[in-house]
């Protein structure tokens, strides 16, 4: 088999599969590299300083993961609303459930915002550390309750 075709068979059945049994772990080593965000936002901002001016229809995010790289596009276009809009794809669907799980977070953090209870541990009811919301700021729980 020549070295495309092995490319190809892999990107069709053997790297998504790979991404499947890691993505339960994916978000926590992307958050235990300090640098890796930086190097989203400063990569999304590239990105959208060179979108043509004008509006734009739609950034892809091709291999989104779990959505870090398409959060980091979706804040650098807040400043320029409907301008874009991000469609993140992924041919892991165990990543793509890892980012629906973070969407699930983030909008129970807005809502407990609004409702005043924001940073209070769902399952315990105790204030969940300052540093842990400051790595996780959707975190639902302490960290003595953390799944
Ligand atoms: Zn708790």
């Amino acid at each position: 088999m020549a070295t495309d075709q092995m490319a190809v068979s892999a990107a069709r059945g053997e790297v998504p599969e790979a991404f499947d049994e890691v993505a339960d772990r994916y978000d926590l080593m992307v958050a235990m590299n300090p640098g890796y965000h930086a190097h989203l936002r400063r990569s999304a901002r590239t990105l959208v300083a060179g979108l043509p001016a004008g509006p734009v229809s739609r950034v892809v995010d091709i291999g989104c993961g779990s959505g870090a790289s398409t959060r980091a596009l979706v804040d650098e276009l807040d400043d320029s609303p409907g301008r874009a809009e991000v469609l993140g794809v992924d041919g892991s669907t165990g990543m793509l459930e890892q980012a629906r799980r973070r969407l699930a977070d983030v909008e129970a953090a807005i809502r407990n915002v609004e409702g005043g209870i924001y940073g209070i541990c769902e399952t315990c009811g105790r204030p969940i550390a300052p540093e842990r919301l400051a790595a996780r700021p959707a975190a639902r729980t302490c960290i003595d309750c953390a799944p």
